[in-house]
């Protein structure tokens, strides 16, 4: 099943046992950057450390064979279907003494990891779904026009108006006077088709509350038709696309969604900009590992940035719950540490805990240069 919406989210997240545990498993499968092999490699050497963590843990004969059943069940299910699979992401659920089984395809890559929780581990999922723009891609000639939504790689027709204006005066028809009448009244006619397509447009968008609206046409209804637009939509109006209203749904998928990648990118690099600056200027932004967590530590990060594949072990006070790179005490209540196979993966909890964006960049990123880690800060400590 495809990751599609928050209520998904929703009703895995009502899935607990108060007696077992459920292994909750993510996978990196985008294959513009991996081999089908080192995606299986990573799949089994992920398999193979869940399981070898399974076997430390304080658990009674049932938790753990339910566990182990997940595990070999997931193991199966991987080798099976990753040789033909074509999403970026992969999110399993099981709970095998309970019958509990649920597969999701994402649009994007998740970090890797296996959870053993109460609960299906979800954090990954509703950061993926923030991430997402919702679209409403209009396409539309003189003879017709099509309302789409797209949200996380998904396309739905919403609505469909058809009026069929006359392109132009029959060559060799009327003249002078006549045809100059009817040009004007064919020019009116496709006024108000084009004043009946924004306003229904508007209604969409006050309905449904899009982020974004692209338009599908041909480029010369542009300046008729962009001041027609509430001045709402023009705010949100991200671009024209060459599109027809009989073009596949596919087809008008395939461009919003290049269109969307683009217009992220060039988000995401100013983001990177603006991390960097602020760090040139000693201002409002820490990199590094070390800084990263002690800013994280203080609740001073708005965002935090990491490369997508970044990970590194650390430790954790398991008192106050403070993260670092190698403090054997915590400086803060005294206890002794305890180490962390992976310290980022906890960062982002951490920052996901106190409402901290995280930013996952892929490569190539300038952040690479800057220790693999960051954060732009909410104000300036000291
Ligand atoms: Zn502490």
């Amino acid at each position: 099943m495809k990751l599609l919406n928050r209520k998904q989210i929703e009703n895995l997240s009502k899935f607990k046992d108060h007696h077992l545990l459920t292994t909750s498993f993510y996978l990196d499968t985008d294959k513009s950057r991996l081999s089908k092999k080192e995606i299986n490699v990573s799949s089994k050497n992920l398999l193979r450390q869940a399981k070898s963590r399974l076997e430390h843990m304080d658990l009674n004969k049932e938790q753990r064979e339910s566990l182990t059943k997940d595990l070999d069940k997931i193991k199966k299910f991987s080798s099976r279907s990753l040789p033909s699979y074509n999403f970026s992401g992969l999110a399993v659920f099981s709970c095998h003494h309970k019958n509990f089984w649920q597969e999701l395809n994402l649009p994007e890559p998740p970090r890797n990891r296996t959870v053993f929780d109460q609960n299906p581990y979800l954090r990954p999922l509703s950061a993926l779904i923030e991430e997402y723009k919702k679209i409403c891609t209009l396409v539309f000639d003189r003879r017709e026009a099509k309302w789409y939504k797209i949200f996380a790689g998904d396309i739905t027709l919403l609505e469909t108006m058809e009026e069929d204006v006359p392109s132009k005066v029959k060559e060799g028809g009327w003249e002078g006077y006549e045809s100059k009448r009817i040009e004007r009244h064919i020019a009116t006619h496709l006024r108000e088709y084009f004043k009946n397509i924004a306003k229904k447009t508007f209604r969409l968008f006050k309905k449904n509350s899009y982020e974004w609206l692209i338009l599908g046409a041909q480029e010369e209804y542009s300046s008729e038709f962009d001041p027609l637009l509430h001045p709402y939509l023009k705010d949100r109006l991200q671009g024209w696309l060459h599109l027809k209203p009989n073009d596949s749904p596919n087809k008008v998928l395939q461009n919003s969604l290049e269109l969307e990648k683009q217009l992220l990118k060039k988000e995401e690099k100013k983001l990177t900009h603006h991390f960097i600056s602020e760090l040139k200027r000693d201002e409002l932004a820490v990199s590094g590992l070390k800084e990263t967590l002690k800013s994280l530590n203080r609740g001073e990060l708005q965002t935090l940035f990491v490369m997508r594949n970044y990970s590194s072990p650390g430790r954790t006070c398991p008192h106050c719950q403070l993260l670092f790179v190698d403090e054997a005490v915590c400086p803060s209540c005294g206890e002794k540490t305890e180490p962390l196979v992976d310290v980022i993966d906890e960062a982002i909890e951490a920052a996901w805990d106190k409402s901290s964006q995280v930013k996952q960049m892929g490569s190539p990123s300038e952040l690479d240069q800057y220790g693999k880690i960051g954060g732009l800060l909410r104000y300036k400590a000291r």
